[in-house]
This record gives structure tokens, C-alpha cells and sequence, in this order.
């Protein structure tokens, strides 16, 4: 599988996530709305999604489905009619989730409701009110000195009513009903990292993944942040049962080096298989303990569930200067950062569909390799590596170590000790360990 991404033309792959990342930037997304429903119409387009439709009011679990947020214009004009700020050039203009208002105010009383970025004076910073119903907005800090005392014309052409939360999920269903979720939020309006990132990240893997003979079966969940996840989960409790790994995607196409969280469990194939990759990629990279603050991991790992999902990050949020600000653009996020995270996931995928236990079949001293033709070096360091693989496969097929453990014990990369263990099953020297596992394909 990893091969054959990697035979792909890979610039083209980069420019296409890219292009995808520029087609949703302008939608005004939020927790709930058009926006996120056209953004989920979108995807839709290039991997098949079913779409659920919470209604405003549901329960789920200790949280409330809020009212659904609608926003068609938003400005403040001065005095002679100028829109000094103006949500038709950027939906981070207003405070997400802003009360519908029309006023004329003093700058005196406008100013509780402005908010800028005193020490990056140059960007529009990116606030919400989901929860408090409230309204403002946000400018950057030298437009607010350029206000001048006098009467404003505030306006947010808002609605809060009752409506729905949206959803979105795309299935790919493999030979075993266990399942693998890949999870990305999709609520923020014009932010690229975080988190058009992971979405069009999610929807390449997903349309990467489709049509293949798979071991595992795919749920990918397009969803907003917290209340979507918790939506979900809510709808899907005794479903999770099937969850053998996650992995929530989010700000993975800046410039900085990886950062993959852990699960709250610490030790799940997840973890193993991620730092694994991560550290054969030839790129930086840096695993965390589990926390429980972040993504939507916090909701899949709340001790209810304690699913075995991880967060693959690139720079971490909060800690980069254009976080939750209008420098969160596409500039920020480069095709080729893109690409190198999608093979990232792919690569993840390539193990936890290849990860299995065998047994060794010959296990009293070494078999002789040499009479069934496989000590045959076909020289240099990738012959003798494939030998040395041989031998670690086969000393740690004791039905307790998988390839990937053989893989981490011997430093080599998974596909090599993967590739050993077939060429060894397809001579009878292993045996699937359990043998009803699912056959190596
Ligand atoms: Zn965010």
C-alpha cells in the first residue's frame, strides 16, 4: 500500500490537497450552520459521506446540542457610511456564534465588544461564544487605532434558533467489522491549519483507502470540535466496542515537525505504530504522553471510553504565533507539508494493516535457511538487512511479539520485517498466531 502511494506522482498529490484546502477556506464554518453543512457537501464530492442531523436541544451525554448558528453579513460602519470592519473580507470579522444585533453606538460602548491581538498588531484574532450568547468583533489591533471617536452602525446579521448539528462520516468497510476511526473537526471558519489541514488530509486518505481489499474497515468523521465528537459518540455508544485504533487529525500542514499525542492507554497499537513511523520518516518528530486538553481526543479518551485513539499534530496548538489568528492562511500551510503528512498516514495505515503475531514453526535452533534458498544475499545492505529481518521474524514468532514489536526490538522498518514474515509464511516456516486471525493480505 505504501508503495504504491509512493509510486504515485507526488507533487501532484501535494498540489491536489492543497487545492482542495483552497476550496474550503472562504466558508464561513461554525458548530452548526450552512457552513459546515456546505463544507460537508464538499467532501462529499470526492468520498461518499453519510450526513446526520442532530436536532438543537438533544442530550448527549452531560452537554446540550446548541441552537444552530446562522450568519449572512456583518460590519461596522463609521459615521459616513464606511465599513470599517467588514465580515465579507474575512469571516473572522465577527465573533463566531455572534447574537444578531443592529445599533448605532458610541466607540465607547462598541469597544467591550472588540477584540484584537495587541502584540500582533497586524492580525485578525479568531474568538467564539458558543455557549454564552454574546456578540462582537474581531479586528486587527492597528484598525482599532484607527478608530476615531463617533457614532458607529454595528450590524450582525445573525440567526440563533432552534435547528441541527451536523455530521459527517464516511465508511469504507474492509474484511473484519473491528474498525479504524480517523477523526477531524471541521467547525472553524477561515483557518487553514487548523483545521483544513486534517480535512482534506482525512478525505485523500479516505478516497486513498477506497476500493482496496482492507483487513481493517474505515470510519472517517467530519464533525465539529467537542459538542460534534460528543455528538457522535453519544449516538454511537455501544459501537465503539469495534474501535481497534484512532487517530485524530488536526494542524498537520504547517512547516514544523511532527507531533503525535498518545492515547490515554499509552501503549495501544496506535501509539506503537505512529511512533514507529514517525521515527523511520527522516522527519522531526516528537511523541507526546496523552493530556486531556486538545483535540477531540479528549472526548474518545475520556475514561468512559478510553478508546485507543492518538492526535497527529504538526506544530502544536497554541504554541505557534498564527494559531486561532487570519495568519492561519494558506500560506501557512504548503502543499508539500500536506503531502508529507498524508504519506505519514498512509504509513500508519500500511502497519496497522500488516501488524500481526505469527509463530515460528521451527523453533528448536535456527531452520536452515540456506537449503530453501533464503540465505541467499543478493548483497549490499538492503540483501543483508533482508536477512537480518529473517532472523529477527523468526527468533520473536513465538506468538507473543508482533511485527511491529520485532520491528521496534530490531530497529528495522515494518515493511522490511512484513515482506521477511511473508517470504517465511510462504515457506512454512510461520504459522498466523492466532491462526484465525485474519489471512496477510
Ligand atoms: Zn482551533
Amino acid at each position: 500500500m505504501l508503495g504504491e502511494f509512493e509510486g504515485r506522482d507526488f507533487s501532484s498529490v501535494c498540489e491536489d490537497l492543497h487545492s482542495f484546502a483552497a476550496e474550503l477556506y472562504p466558508i464561513c464554518r461554525s458548530i452548526t450552520g450552512t457552513g459546515i453543512r456546505e463544507t460537508l457537501e464538499l467532501i462529499n464530492t470526492r468520498i461518499p459521506l453519510e450526513i446526520t442531523e442532530v436536532p438543537s436541544g438533544t442530550e448527549v451525554f452531560d452537554w446540550t446540542v446548541p441552537k444552530e448558528w446562522n450568519i449572512r453579513d456583518a460590519y461596522i460602519k463609521d459615521a459616513s457610511g464606511n465599513r470599517v470592519v467588514d465580515f465579507q473580507r474575512s469571516n473572522l470579522h465577527v465573533v463566531n456564534y455572534s447574537i444578531p444585533v443592529h445599533a448605532a453606538m458610541s466607540l465607547t460602548e462598541l469597544e467591550p465588544h472588540l477584540y484584537t491581538l495587541p502584540k500582533q498588531p497586524d492580525l485578525i484574532p479568531y474568538r467564539t461564544s458558543y455557549y454564552k450568547e454574546d456578540w462582537g468583533f474581531c479586528l486587527s489591533h492597528n484598525q482599532k487605532l484607527a478608530l476615531t471617536e463617533g457614532r458607529y452602525e454595528v450590524c450582525i446579521d445573525s440567526t440563533l434558533a432552534a435547528g441541527h448539528l451536523s455530521y459527517g462520516e464516511c465508511y469504507i468497510a474492509g474484511r473484519s467489522t473491528d474498525e479504524v476511526l480517523i477523526s477531524s473537526h471541521c467547525c472553524h471558519p477561515s483557518l487553514a491549519n487548523d483545521n483544513l489541514s486534517g480535512l482534506t488530509i482525512a478525505a485523500a486518505l479516505a478516497r486513498f483507502l477506497s476500493g482496496r481489499d482492507l483487513r481493517y474497515s474505515y470510519r472517517f468523521l467530519f464533525a465539529p470540535g467537542t459538542i460534534g465528537a460528543i455528538a457522535w459518540l453519544a449516538r454511537n455508544r455501544d459501537h465503539v466496542a469495534c474501535i481497534r485504533h484512532g487517530l485524530v487529525l488536526t494542524g498537520i500542514g504547517d512547516a514544523g515537525g511532527f507531533h503525535y499525542k498518545k492515547s490515554r492507554q499509552g501503549d495501544a497499537e496506535i501509539d506503537l505504530a505512529m511512533a514507529h513511523v514517525l521515527q523511520h520518516s527522516g522527519e522531526f518528530s516528537v511523541t507526546l504522553d496523552f493530556s486531556p486538553y486538545g483535540y477531540d481526543e479528549r472526548q474518545y479518551c475520556s475514561p468512559g471510553f478510553n478508546l485507543p485513539v492518538g492526535c497527529l499534530m504538526r506544530s502544536i496548538w497554541g504554541t505557534y504565533p498564527q494559531y486561532h489568528t487570519s495568519a492561519d492562511n494558506l500560506e501557512f500551510i504548503r502543499p508539500a507539508q500536506l503531502g508529507a503528512s498524508l504519506r505519514v498516514c498512509v504509513a500508519v495505515v500500511d502497519v496497522l494493516e500488516g501488524n500481526r503475531c505469527y509463530q515460528n514453526l521451527s523453533p528448536f535452533c535456527e531452520p536452515q535457511l540456506g537449503k530453501r534458498g533464503l540465505y541467499l544475499s543478493s548483497g549490499g545492505d538492503a540483501g543483508e538487512m533482508a536477512i537480518n529481518a529473517r532472523l529477527w521474524v523468526l527468533n520473536y514468532s513465538d506468538g507473543k511479539h508482533s511485527l511491529l514489536d520485532i520491528a521496534k526490538r530490531s530497529g528495522l522498518k515494518f515493511q522490511v520485517i512484513r515482506d521477511a514474515a511473508d517470504l517465511l509464511f510462504e515457506n512454512e516456516l510461520l504459522a498466523q498466531f492466532p491462526d484465525d486471525g485474519p489471512s496477510p493480505g
